[in-house]
């Protein structure tokens, strides 16, 4: 985790239980007699995320629908301390003085999960995108009824399924980043079955929902991660005189090879692999700056 995540200690589930009481149903004893939680239901996750939103982050209402893409709000943070490393180097703040830092987040979900950590622990503005509009509404919802947030962030839709930044950034416009928490799948039904082999090897026997939340719509993009990937960086070609630092999370180490081969072809000027987490939740955040 990153040194300056506010979670590095096991969670406080009675104290957050007092903020969520709903989160009470699911708690368990593990067989060392310590409280934790269900972490294989979603809408434990739901419920714990929404305790630490309203606890940490002072928000008055978050709430997403049951199947939505449910973020782990430590994990999501991480990769927010990640951008600001990049954004003020060693040794001095680049930006100071200047207008404030504003990023885009690319498929930022009902959540709206990056541009309320963002926003609430760097000051930030956001432009969040998604090609769903039921997320959008949602996302919309929860910035409008939390004080603040409103002015923080912009919606956008993105109308085709297949672009990343066409026809999102307009003439003139300046962001300071763009981050991004791609989908993974190549198609829904690859998106659906991955989610049963989930439920399959945790020896579940129904196969009725998605155990990570995430409806199969929210999960993928033609060709998959990879050819998400790819469009994002040619496209980033065509945006670098309107962005400093692109940069988006990458689910598998083997993507990076071709990546790099792209961003050499595009001729970027930096390029950065930055690794999260340990162990078995490794992720990495590509970033590269023109
Ligand atoms: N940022 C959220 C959601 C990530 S899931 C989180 O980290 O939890 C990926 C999101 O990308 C989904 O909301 C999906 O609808 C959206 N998406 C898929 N294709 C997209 C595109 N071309 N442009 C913008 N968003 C897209």
């Amino acid at each position: 985790m990153h040194p300056k995540n506010r979670y590095q200690g096991p969670h406080d589930f009675p104290g957050l239980c007092k903020i969520v009481p709903e989160l009470a149903e699911f708690l368990i004893t593990t067989p060392d007699d310590r409280i934790s939680l269900d972490f294989t239901s979603p809408e434990a996750v739901r419920r714990l995320n929404q305790a630490l939103l309203l606890r940490d982050y002072g928000l008055k209402f978050w709430d997403i629908p049951k199947g939505n893409l449910c973020p782990g709000v430590p994990g999501r943070l991480d990769y927010i301390h990640v951008i600001a490393d990049l954004l003020t180097p060693p040794g001095g703040h680049k930006n100071k003085g200047k207008r404030p830092v504003t990023g885009i987040d690319i498929g930022t979900g009902a959540s709206l999960i990056y541009p309320i950590l963002g926003a609430r622990e760097y000051g930030w503005s956001f432009l969040g995108t998604d090609v769903e509009d039921a997320s959008l509404k949602v996302a919309g919802a929860i910035a409008s009824f939390n004080p603040g947030l409103d002015k923080k962030v912009t919606l956008r839709k993105q109308h085709q399924r297949n672009q990343v930044f066409r026809g999102i950034i307009r003439e003139g416009e300046r962001y300071d980043f763009s981050m991004c928490n791609p989908p993974f799948f190549a198609d829904e039904a690859g998106a659906t079955s991955a989610a049963e082999s989930k439920w399959d090897k945790l020896g579940q026997s129904t196969t009725t929902g998605h155990n990570f939340g995430g409806k199969a719509n929210e999960l993928w993009t033609p060709g998959g991660e990879p050819a998400f990937l790819r469009r994002m960086i040619l496209e980033s070609v065509e945006f670098k005189d309107q962005v400093t630092w692109f940069t988006t999370l990458v689910s598998k180490k083997g993507y990076l090879f071709s990546a790099k081969q792209l961003l050499e072809k595009a001729k970027v000027r930096h390029r950065k692999v930055i690794q999260m987490g340990k162990g078995g939740k490794i992720r990495r955040v590509l970033a590269w700056r023109f």
